[in-house]
């Protein structure tokens, strides 16, 4: 399990001066989000879990679960995991230097294939300042709720096409996100959400979210605030690996203190 320990990709979703007031009890928050998910049984998962790697049949690599590679499945096939359909389109914009197997963004591309694009960083697509945010925070980011505002002509997008996420650990997500081809989108920022990812960064507070967990909550937000319905589960499954992955690491750190 050695290997899930050491990632240092998060998304930057909230301020950080936000974080100055947080309190002291929040870790307790993350392991309760994620048992009240809506989930698909992690039966098929347990079941890989325990045949161990398997070859990638396109890239021969060695791997649980899928290819991050190759964005495929491995000892599963599409029947076996759930499939998430999106309101809004999504894209993730990621770093070509950086470890393929540390990203959750390639969870989202297999949960949700037919919403979900991955560009590697610096081959993005030029955007349609109107109809495209990206999730950053940020002196000029608003809130998902006030994304759609229209009377606001800072924050005015309509009709929201697409939103953009980078993926990319904190030296380099600056860069990505001061691109000029990303200036003139409307940045938009989560509300405080804590993190449930495992892999903390020493020295880094626990807002700095996963990309996958980034894309859940701004989406929750977009149901609610944007769809204006009660979010009752509908995007839970995106969390389908991370969940399992989660509980994984949660029973080797409880097994490990118990010698
Ligand atoms: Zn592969």
């Amino acid at each position: 399990m050695s290997s899930l320990d050491q990632d240092q990709r998060h998304h930057p979703s909230c301020r950080e001066k936000t974080l100055a007031s947080d309190s002291s009890d929040s870790r307790e928050l993350p392991s309760q989000q994620l048992q009240g998910l809506k989930l698909a049984s992690h039966a098929v998962l347990e079941e890989a879990q325990q045949r161990g790697r398997l070859k990638c049949s396109k890239c021969g690599g060695s791997r649980m679960f899928f290819c991050y590679t190759c964005c495929s499945l491995v000892g599963m096939s599409l029947q076996d995991v759930p499939t998430v359909k999106l309101p809004v389109k999504i894209d993730i914009i990621k770093h070509p230097n950086e470890t393929d197997g540390k990203s959750t963004a390639i969870h989202a591309k297999i949960l949700a294939p037919s919403d979900v694009t991955i560009y590697t960083y610096p081959c993005i697509p030029e955007y349609e300042k109107d109809k495209v945010v990206l999730v950053f925070p940020g002196p000029r980011a608003v809130s998902v709720q006030d994304m759609m505002k229209s009377k606001s002509s800072v924050s005015k997008v309509d009709p929201l096409q697409r939103v953009v996420f980078i993926d990319s650990t904190w030296n380099q997500t600056n860069k990505i996100s001061t691109d000029e081809r990303l200036q003139d989108l409307l940045q938009v920022e989560l509300k405080m959400r804590k993190t449930c990812f495992w892999r903390h960064q020493k020295g880094k507070p626990d807002t700095y979210l996963a990309t996958i967990e980034a894309i859940y909550y701004f989406l929750m937000d977009f149901h609610e605030h944007c769809l204006d319905e009660e979010y009752s589960g509908e995007y839970d499954n995106l969390l389908f690996f991370y969940s399992y992955l989660h509980s994984i690491v949660n029973k080797a750190k409880t097994s490990a203190g118990k010698c």
